[in-house]
């Protein structure tokens, strides 16, 4: 890749870039090698054009939000990372709300608070970005993105168009968005009118109980695997496996479906320790289950080991 070409390009575009950077500083579980280049478009268009760029040159690219369910593999990656951190717009029209895909949900749900629209009070929970919730169908409390998308603006095959919420085929942590090239670019949320108290109150509920049950100030990525009918944590918790520890990569005493990286974990840790709880669940309770992170950069020899414990194939992301 010829790194310097591309940041004399996102420079004509205004966009700045970073040749220093790591997966690591990206993400919250804080693992993953180096990157080649790190791009921060801060306009709707420059991320359309940088984009457009990439794919036209066929340079791999993965965007990334908060980096808050991702796993980056200890590889370097040879390609651009499109951060969406500085495209933090929020617009309110009446009971809709249209976000900027780096927005944080918790500036979204803290400005609906002034405003009294309740309906996103979960967002306040999430380290995500709206791009980033919106791929992962992410929720908590019986709610999730589906619940409150209107329509998602998209760049699709070099095209803009606005996608309905019934376009998005939302699943459990899933949509399409992660599996064709779609690059999120907004999200029109809609809310119901409720009052600014009630909104708050709802807000400080949830995060007490969020607070309660996760281990909110370790490297962590929410968590790591899901299986739609059987609560996996709670199986995780009664094989004994809370505190487990491979290298620096422990299960959380506090919640046992997350992964902590207690301290410059490898990344390898952290998927071989996720591997072993996939089997330790296959082994003890027949119950399969997927990975519920978003691999970034791990080759095929790595992936098999998620697949093995499976019904479907693991989610690693292929640069767009
Ligand atoms: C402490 C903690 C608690 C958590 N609790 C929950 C929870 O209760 N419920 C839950 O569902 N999740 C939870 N998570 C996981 C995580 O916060 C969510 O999945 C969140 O939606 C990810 O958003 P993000 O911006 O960090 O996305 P990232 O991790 O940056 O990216 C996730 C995926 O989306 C893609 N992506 C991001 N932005 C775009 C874009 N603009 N266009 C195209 N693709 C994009 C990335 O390439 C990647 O594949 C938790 C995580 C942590 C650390």
């Amino acid at each position: 890749m010829n790194t310097q070409k591309i940041v004399s390009k996102m420079h004509s575009l205004g966009i700045a870039t970073n040749t220093n950077c790591t997966f690591a500083n990206l993400t919250t579980l804080g693992v993953g090698g180096t990157i080649a280049l790190v791009v921060y478009p801060s306009q709707t268009k420059q991320l359309v054009s940088a984009t457009r760029y990439l794919r036209r040159n066929k340079i791999p690219f993965y965007i990334l939000g908060k980096g808050s369910n991702v796993l980056a593999s200890d590889n370097h990656f040879d390609g651009v990372v499109v951060s969406t951190k500085n495209l933090n717009g929020i617009a309110f029209d009446g009971n809709f709300v249209t976000a900027d895909c780096g927005a944080p949900t918790a500036k979204v749900a803290q400005l609906c608070v002034a405003k009294g629209l309740t309906g996103g009070e979960f967002l306040a929970c999430l380290p995500a970005s709206v791009g980033g919730v919106v791929v992962c169908n992410a929720g908590c409390f019986g709610q999730c993105a589906k619940d409150i998308v209107h329509s998602v603006k998209v760049l699709h095959n070099g095209v803009v168009k606005t996608l309905s919420a019934k376009q998005c085929n939302f699943a459990h942590r899933n949509s399409i968005f992660k599996h064709s090239n779609y690059v999120v670019l907004q999200v029109t949320f809609c809310f119901a009118k409720s009052t600014p108290t009630q909104v708050s109150h709802k807000i400080q509920w949830m995060k007490g109980q969020k607070a309660k049950t996760q281990p909110l100030g370790a490297k962590t990525a929410g968590c790591v695997l899901y299986n739609e009918n059987v609560p996996l944590s709670k199986l995780i918790d009664e094989a004994g496996l809370k505190g487990y520890q491979i290298g620096q990569a422990k299960v959380s005493k506090k919640h046992a479906g997350f992964v902590i990286n207690i301290d410059k974990s490898a990344s390898k840790d952290i998927y071989l320790l996720i591997s072993y709880i996939q089997r330790v669940l296959w082994e003890r309770y027949q119950v399969t289950s997927q990975v519920e992170l978003n691999l970034l950069n791990f080759d095929e020899a790595t992936n098999d080991i998620f697949s093995i414990h499976q019904t479907g194939n693991s989610q690693n992301s292929s640069p767009s």
